[in-house]
């Protein structure tokens, strides 16, 4: 995967993924990660990028010129076209079901916007994608694109270690994940659930998938319409229910 990020801070944006285990997959050459600085294609001579919007209001407006620029230099070295994600409040809301399907792409290209946004006609001309984070606003698009590439990069075979932990997760099949215990076996005055020391590999299976299932009925019942559940477990959950009525 051959990530692109369009932005005016692309120190952030490289800080941010080059840690932990994005920045391992990069460093072992799972994943490739450009930044672009949209700055240097602007052709303003004080180096300007942004301008009033007109029609009046607060802010500035990213100028629609050092963006194109900087993606066509960008996308004509590419042999393929890739998508462009604009991030946006406006777009669709990302999951993790927009994770799968964007992990499956060879290259992907992120455009950052910043105070009032870019300027319409160059999203219109450009941008195959438009993606949110979340129902609220940030000041620019640099923090959900990194969001975005780490969750993305996660479904990429050999980005985790571990591999069977992605489906594990919260959202790996629908449901939300059973609660985690380490050592030691007591803190606080509370035991770890002794079933999970019992050593019973298919015991401990059922009561996490039990977990999983109370869990999200009691933190997200609307992802139960969806997820891969048995008619046995739906009798389960609705149990479970009336009995916490
Ligand atoms: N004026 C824009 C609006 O109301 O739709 C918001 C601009 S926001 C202050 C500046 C930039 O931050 C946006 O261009 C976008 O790139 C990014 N941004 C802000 N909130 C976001 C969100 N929830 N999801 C994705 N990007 C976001």
């Amino acid at each position: 995967m051959e990530y692109t990020v369009l932005t005016l801070f692309p120190d952030m944006v490289e800080q941010g993924l080059m840690t932990s285990i994005i920045g391992r997959a990069i460093e072992e050459g799972i994943l490739s990660l450009r930044t672009v600085n949209i700055r240097d294609y602007t052709k303003d001579k004080h180096g300007k990028t942004d301008d009033y919007p007109y029609g009046g209001g607060a802010g500035m407006v990213m100028q629609a010129q050092p963006v194109y620029d900087a993606y066509r230099a960008v996308a004509g070295e590419l042999p393929y076209r890739p998508r462009v994600i604009y991030l946006t409040p406006q777009g669709r809301v990302f999951d993790q079901q927009a994770a799968r399907e964007l992990a499956i792409e060879d290259g992907l290209i992120f455009l950052c916007g910043h105070y009032e946004g870019i300027d319409e006609r160059v999203i219109e001309d450009i941008v195959t994608d438009e993606f949110s984070i979340g129902d609220f606003v940030v000041t620019g698009g640099e923090l959900p694109a990194m969001l975005m590439i780490d969750a993305i990069s996660r479904m990429i075979p050999g980005v985790l270690h571990n591999e069977s932990s992605a489906d594990e997760d919260s959202f790996g099949d629908g449901l939300l994940e059973f609660p985690q215990y380490s050592r030691p076996e007591v803190w606080n005055g509370k035991r770890v659930p002794s079933i999970l020391l019992s050593g019973d590999h298919a015991k401990v299976d059922a009561w996490r998938r039990e977990q999983s299932l109370i869990r999200t009925a009691q933190r997200r019942p609307d992802l139960l319409k969806t997820a891969h559940i048995s008619p046995k477990e739906r009798a389960f959950i609705e149990k479970f229910l009336e009995g916490t009525e």
